[in-house]
């Protein structure tokens, strides 16, 4: 669309020269509407001025050539006159040009340039056509060879007056010339007839081009709009299941299906990252932090439901020995098969999770003292059945001391029930290990 780069380029221009007028910052609905229009004034004025100049060189042409008919047939007509010197007879013929209201004023001049006989309409600007006539006068005499071996026709126009100049000639020989002044009233009503005309259609046009581009400006800028809303509704809530459609099927498609695997390679980076920020490496359990962050929702949901809320705290029961006697590897070994025995042994809603070297913590929701302790129980008698194997064929066994706290929570603070689980494994550890504790506070 040349147009519209022109348009284009002009408004940007426009911008750089009038500060008060911000293209850029118009909405991109406005632009393109801008744009349109613009494009089509400007396409409308170079055809209207192309349109208006053939109109008026055509025009122009046709009236000069009509003129020249008018006063070869007049010349012809005068031949007599002029050959008998009959200035009343050449009169009377000038007379007969009345019936032409176009015509101004005509002047016959005899073989010496001398006025022969003229003729001025009754309603021509008398003042101004004798002006007009002299200046014709001094132009004849300038150009007269030339007028009389009828090398050129000696014609022109104005704005306000058209004139031409003929020989009369009789048998060859030129007696005279004959001077016709019309005025341009005919060709100016009809440029400005077709000017009115171009103005008309230009003004419609315009009119049914900006309909037209209101009506489809959505076509361009909703795709866009959608997508912004997209972008920000996924920024507000980070939901990054979003994807976005469109039924169109040019390049925003292309762009829809590019966001759409953006998106959904940032959920893919969320959900490992989120992974990795909340899970233990070594055992695959979830991590202290994201231990911390149930037993705090826990706590407050037990709190306010006055429901009772069960927590574990184990200790694997002189682990500095396995790492010291077998090495860190094998330490590494039993923390995994540590943390496999009681994600599998604790129930499907209870959360198991690594909160440092060799403890875990086992949250158990809705949970009394009775039913935690004895999760913890089984937990830790199954530790203790298990036969760890090493790689290089070795077996060894561990046993695990756990604290046991089960309340109903009377305040959300989570670092209370925290505690008192860890003095309850304290206890446990105290009293010999590879035990549960139920702590003084249960
Ligand atoms: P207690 O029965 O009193 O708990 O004795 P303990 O030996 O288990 O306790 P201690 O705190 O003295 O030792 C814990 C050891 O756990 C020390 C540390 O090197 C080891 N440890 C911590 N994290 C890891 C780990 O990720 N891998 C291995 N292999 N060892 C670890
Ligand atoms: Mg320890
Ligand atoms: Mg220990």
């Amino acid at each position: 669309m040349p147009f519209s780069l022109i348009a284009y380029r002009c408004l940007e221009r426009l911008e750089e020269w009038k500060p008060m007028f911000k293209f850029r910052d118009l909405s991109i609905r406005l632009k393109l509407i801008v744009l349109l229009g613009a494009s089509a004034a400007i396409a409308l004025f170079i055809s209207a001025v192309m349109s208006v100049s053939v109109t008026f060189v055509t025009q122009r042409t046709e009236s000069l050539r009509h003129l020249q008919q008018i006063s070869d047939i007049a010349s012809e007509n005068l031949t007599a006159a002029l050959a008998f010197s009959d200035s009343a007879s050449a009169g009377r013929l000038l007379g007969a040009l009345r019936a032409n209201p176009h015509i101004q004023a005509a002047i016959i001049h005899d073989d010496q340039m001398k006025p022969f006989s003229d003729y001025i309409a009754s309603d021509a600007d008398t003042a101004a056509v004798r002006h007009y006539l002299q200046g014709l006068e001094q132009l004849a005499i300038r150009n007269r060879s030339q007028i009389l071996d009828r090398s050129k026709a000696l014609e022109s126009i104005d704005f306000n007056y058209m004139f031409a100049i003929t020989p009369i000639v009789f048998e060859g020989k030129v007696l005279g010339t004959l001077t016709i002044v019309s005025d341009t009233q005919e060709l100016k009503g009809q440029l400005s007839y077709y000017l009115a005309m171009q103005l008309l259609i230009s003004v419609l046009t315009l009119v049914i081009i900006t309909f037209i581009s209101m009506r489809l400006q959505p076509v361009f800028t909703e795709p866009i709009f959608h997508l912004i809303d997209a972008i920000r509704e996924i920024a507000q809530t980070k939901n990054y299941s979003l994807s976005v459609s469109t039924t169109q099927n040019d390049e925003f498609k292309g762009l829809y299906a590019q966001f759409n695997d953006m998106i959904s390679e940032i959920r893919e980076r969320d959900v490992l990252l989120n992974r990795l920020a909340t899970t233990d490496p070594l055992t695959g359990l979830p991590n202290r932090r994201q231990a911390m962050e149930v037993l705090q929702t826990m706590v407050t949901r037990a709190c306010r439901k006055r429901e009772w809320f069960g927590l574990v705290m184990f200790d694997v029961d002189f682990f500095k020995n396995v790492n010291d006697q077998y090495g860190h590897p094998v330490g590494d070994i039993v923390l995994k098969e540590v943390a496999a025995i009681m994600a599998h042994t604790a129930r499907e809603y209870d959360l198991v999770a690594r909160i440092g070297g060799e403890e875990f913590l086992v949250l158990c929701d809705n949970s009394d003292l009775e039913t935690t302790h004895m999760i913890a129980e089984r937990m830790r008698l199954e530790v203790e059945k298990a036969v760890i194997h090493t790689v290089d064929g070795n077996t060894l066994k561990v046993t695990v001391s756990a604290g046991v706290h089960a309340a109903v929570p009377q305040t959300e603070q989570a670092d209370l029930p925290l505690k008192w689980v860890d003095e309850a494994l304290y206890h446990a550890k105290e009293s010999g290990r590879n035990r549960v504790s139920l702590g003084d506070r249960t």
